[in-house]
């Protein structure tokens, strides 16, 4: 097939902006194409070589393919620059500078796709020191064989600015109508590629073996399924409604989706836009070669920033430190993630996308090995809307956004690629932030693990509540300590350790040491929530309910000249809570 033929539909292609006749177009250019070829019309159409999963880019700089279309076409580079800046198109130059090439080429072959193909692939994987005078020769001997019309085609593909504007969804259309026909085919076709990512393992495929083919596709590791998405509702009873009346509601973790794909001792982690992040986690990688029990899975799970002294959880932006290609090593001392799994998606030759969510939870339970670092998402069953709005608030004071509420039924199947009515998130739509600091009470600690073993590892705060002249507890705080103040801090405290919960803290929490309140220290938190747990202003703002500090910080400051007595009061907390509380976006 000759790569003039493709240059034609293009052209046709970039003339309309009507979906049906682009569509039209694909599905004469997909009956046109011999079988061996379909996979590589595909992602050339898309302006690709491969699916987006395979981290190859054919990368030529503006720089270099001027270079290139000045060899091929015998004009200075900098005419051709200048024409550029005129025509904006670095493919409309091609075309024109080709037209007018000054050297007649003899013997000037026809290009043909596989040629095409072929060169640009090996533009692509063309690495080290010759890299930029090997690309620039593959792509000048490209250019002289071509017709101005694929010059203009090939230089776009080459830059990444072909933009014919054909969506995946066009193309499953085009394959559908030439090779299946049928409302059902286009079903099963998407639904292959949902699960492989792979337009051109999809085209191929039915090329080869047709619609029978496409029925006995299945997952693959390595190949990325696209990832299910969830619906959103604001109340616990519409959730538990909308599910049937009973659900699985799991902790909605703040972090980045990852779907790993583990084969042997080889783990590849995919975004949820499904680029390759492997790179980025080396610690995520090494947690799932050692803590998954199966010679073959896919997984999905949420990757976490944690506080690498006390292994609370992050907010979400301390994750964007990773999201780097160099320094990886330092990041991740800086920076440490844990894993919350979520989902099994394929297990030993067992593709699970089709098995209700208790099946696949069932066999995420049996594969992963939990430890302090790679955990299954907390998470309870319910059709109770008290206990259900109760575990929501547990999530958010323990740093997550919410929950994930999941369908248990027998057809809570893994939708992938699609937003449906089987999850639904439950997410705050308000947010009380905090800008001031609070003067808090030492009440309690919590002995430390790892670095910090031998000293404490978080301390447990309270507001005073002068009515009662009791001390109500608002958060645990484990950051913001220098090593100094841990080493100091048994001492600091020695004197105020008292046997059991002094008597006039009110406390659901148990301590490991709990203290006479005397000692106040200087807090900044992200935020106030409300909270089951903690007993400031316990039913003041809502029944059943306390406040919190979101992820409190120790400024470094102890308020020595305070007594406990003078720590932020309750009322005060709350009055933060209520002027603070604002809408935010609904996201
Ligand atoms: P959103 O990005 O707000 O649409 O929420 C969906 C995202 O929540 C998913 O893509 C995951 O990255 C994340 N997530 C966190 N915890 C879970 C969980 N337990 N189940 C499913 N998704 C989760």
């Amino acid at each position: 097939m000759h790569y003039a033929e493709i240059a034609d539909i293009y052209e046709k292609i970039e003339a309309t902006t009507k979906r049906l006749e682009m569509t039209d177009l694909l599905v004469q250019l997909v009956k046109k194409t011999p079988r061996d070829l379909i996979d590589r019309v595909v992602y050339l159409t898309q302006g690709k070589l491969y699916p987006d999963f395979v981290n190859l880019e054919i990368g030529v700089a503006e720089r270099l393919a001027i270079r290139a279309l000045a060899r091929a076409s015998g004009w200075p580079e900098e005419k051709i620059e200048e024409n550029i800046k005129q025509s904006g198109d670095i493919g409309e130059t091609a075309q024109k500078f080709i037209e007018m090439k000054r050297q007649i080429t003899f013997f000037q072959q026809p290009l043909t796709v596989n040629r095409v193909y072929d060169t640009l692939d090996k533009m692509a994987r063309a690495t080290g020191s010759g890299a930029v005078d090997m690309k620039t020769a593959l792509l000048a001997g490209l250019l002289s064989d071509a017709k101005p019309k694929e010059a203009k085609y090939i230089m776009r593909t080459v830059t990444g600015s072909l933009r014919l504007g054909v969506a995946d969804m066009t193309v499953l259309d085009a394959l559908a109508i030439a090779y299946g026909g049928s409302k059902e085919a286009r079903e099963l076709i998407e639904r292959a590629y949902n699960i492989s990512s792979d337009l051109g393992r999809v085209a191929r495929v039915l090329a080869y073996e047709g619609i029978e083919g496409i029925k006995r596709f299945h997952v693959i590791v390595g190949n990325p399924i696209r990832p299910m998405l969830a619906e959103r509702l604001s109340s616990p009873e519409e959730i538990l409604e909308k599910l049937g009346g009973k659900c699985i509601a799991e902790y909605k973790y703040d972090g980045e989706r990852v779907q790993a794909h583990k084969k042997g001792d080889e783990v590849t982690l995919f975004s949820r836009r499904l680029e390759n992040i492997t790179d980025q986690y080396p610690d995520a990688v090494k947690l799932l070669r050692t803590h998954v029990k199966a010679e073959e899975a896919i997984l999905e799970g949420e990757c976490v920033a944690i506080d690498p002294e006390t292994g609370e959880m992050q907010p979400f932006q301390e994750l964007m430190h990773r999201r780097r290609k160099y320094g990886v090593e330092k990041a991740m001392e800086d920076y440490p993630v844990s894993l919350f799994m979520f989902d099994a998606l394929y297990v030993d030759g067992k593709d699970l996308t089709l098995e209700p969510y208790p099946v696949r939870r069932r066999f995420l339970e049996e594969v992963i090995e939990e430890s302090e670092r790679i955990k299954i998402a907390k998470s309870i069953i319910t059709g109770d809307v008290k206990e259900l709005e109760t575990f929501f608030l547990e999530a958010i004071e323990d740093g997550c956004e919410g929950l994930v509420c999941k369908s248990i039924h027998g057809d809570s199947v893994y939708q992938a690629g699609a937003r449906g009515w089987l999850w639904i998130k439950y997410k705050r739509d308000y947010k009380s932030e905090m800008t001031d600091t609070v003067d808090l009470a030492v009440v309690g600690a919590f002995y430390g693990r790892g670095k910090r073993a031998g000293t404490y590892g978080s301390l447990l705060l309270a507001a005073y509540n002068p009515e009662n002249d009791t001390f109500e507890t608002v958060t645990k705080c484990g950051t913001g300590f220098t090593d100094e103040d841990l080493m100091k801090l048994p001492e600091l405290m020695k004197k105020h350790v008292v046997e059991h919960k002094h008597a006039r803290v009110n406390s659901l929490i148990e301590a490991d040491v709990w203290f006479e309140p005397a000692v106040v220290i200087e807090v900044l938190g992200a935020e106030i929530t409300l909270s089951p747990i903690h007993t400031c202003a316990m039913d003041l703002v809502r029944k059943g309910c306390g406040l919190a500090i979101r992820f409190p910080r120790f400024t470094g400051n102890y308020r020595l000249d305070k007594a406990a007595e003078d720590a932020t009061t309750v009322n005060e907390i709350a009055e933060m809570y209520q002027r603070q509380l604002k809408k935010i976006a609904e996201v």
